[in-house]
């Protein structure tokens, strides 16, 4: 009886490896295809000044628009795109359409002529030789002001091959780009790097953010503390991830400069952000 009982639970358990292994290798074999089938989308999240509530940047994010499984999330398939290679290539074309994008919002839509883009790097974009050249590639080709870039990059990322990875920033600071250090405070990183890293902006991880205003007197410190942090570097902060008024009000008094959240915005399909943009100047701020 016992024995029985094991053995069909054996079965159930290689069945379900074997779903997720062969699901992997569908994702991984198509993933390779995924830019020449134009399954890549690219959505934007505002970020906003704090005390005005005013836009000043989106944010580009990823994702897979897969034929039988709909909307993939980038957490599900930026890992398996760097592990077979792919991140470059994607990374790359990420990097183009945000530029173009905004170039494009800057012209049409009245009041955000001083919009910013951030993009999301990976670590093998870091240690790629061409990458520098690449970004200055995008640049030229959108005619986007190089101030208006600003490229995220992980404390973990910045830990593979540090030589490298910093060399690249260096150069990526050279051509006048800013650059951001993302879900800082998650990436046991120690914080002398903050000092000798070309870095302009912090973005307070969303899981600090998370417990402000819920009676959480840790998570608060922990922001406090970020916010200035910040300031005593001169560095620019966001918040990632405020979803309540009563965050933001926690923000405003620590004096936080800039947001980003379900609050103003979930990531928004480009066709969306003209009108949402219009919506939200005509409910008031910008
Ligand atoms: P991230 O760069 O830290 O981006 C913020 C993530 O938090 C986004 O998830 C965003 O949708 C989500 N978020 C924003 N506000 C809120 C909020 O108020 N509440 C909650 N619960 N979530 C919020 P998303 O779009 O799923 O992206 C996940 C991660 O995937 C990104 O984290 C980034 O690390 C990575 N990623 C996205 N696009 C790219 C890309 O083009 N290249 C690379 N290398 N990574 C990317
Ligand atoms: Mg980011
Ligand atoms: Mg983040
Ligand atoms: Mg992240």
């Amino acid at each position: 009886q016992a024995k029985n009982h094991d053995r069909v639970q054996a079965m159930v358990f290689s069945e379900e490896m074997y779903r997720k292994a062969s699901s992997r290798l569908d994702l991984e074999s198509q993933l390779v295809r995924v830019l020449e089938k134009n399954e890549l989308r690219v959505y934007y999240q505002p970020i906003v000044e704090v005390s005005t509530e005013n836009v000043v940047s989106f944010e580009a994010l990823v994702r897979w628009v897969h034929g039988e499984r709909g909307l993939i999330s980038p957490l599900d398939f930026i890992p398996i795109a760097e592990e077979i290679g792919m991140i470059i290539p994607i990374g790359e074309w990420v990097l183009r359409q945000a530029l173009e994008q905004v170039k494009q919002w800057r012209a049409e839509i009245t009041g955000v002529e001083n919009l910013s883009i951030s993009v999301n790097l990976s670590a093998l974009q870091l240690q790629d030789p061409d990458f520098v050249g690449v970004v200055a590639d995008a640049l030229s080709a959108s005619g986007v002001d190089p101030v208006a870039l600003h490229l995220e990059v992980t404390e973990t990322m910045l830990m593979s091959d540090v030589d490298v990875a910093v060399e690249t920033l260096h150069a990526l600071r050279a051509l006048g780009v800013s650059l951001s250090i993302d879900d800082f405070g998650t990436g046991h990183a120690a914080l002398g790097y903050l000092r000798s890293l070309p870095v302009q902006t912090i973005k307070i991880d969303r899981s600090f953010v998370d417990g402000l205003n819920r009676g959480d007197p840790k998570a608060t410190s922990i922001v406090d503390a970020i916010v200035s942090l910040a300031r005593a570097l001169d560095l620019d902060v966001i918040a990632e991830g405020v979803e309540t008024t009563g965050q933001l009000a926690e923000l405003r008094q620590m004096g936080a400069r800039l947001a980003q959240g379900y609050l103003w915005s979930r990531p928004l399909p480009p066709d969306q952000v003209p009108s949402w943009l219009n919506e939200k100047r005509r409910a008031g701020s910008t």
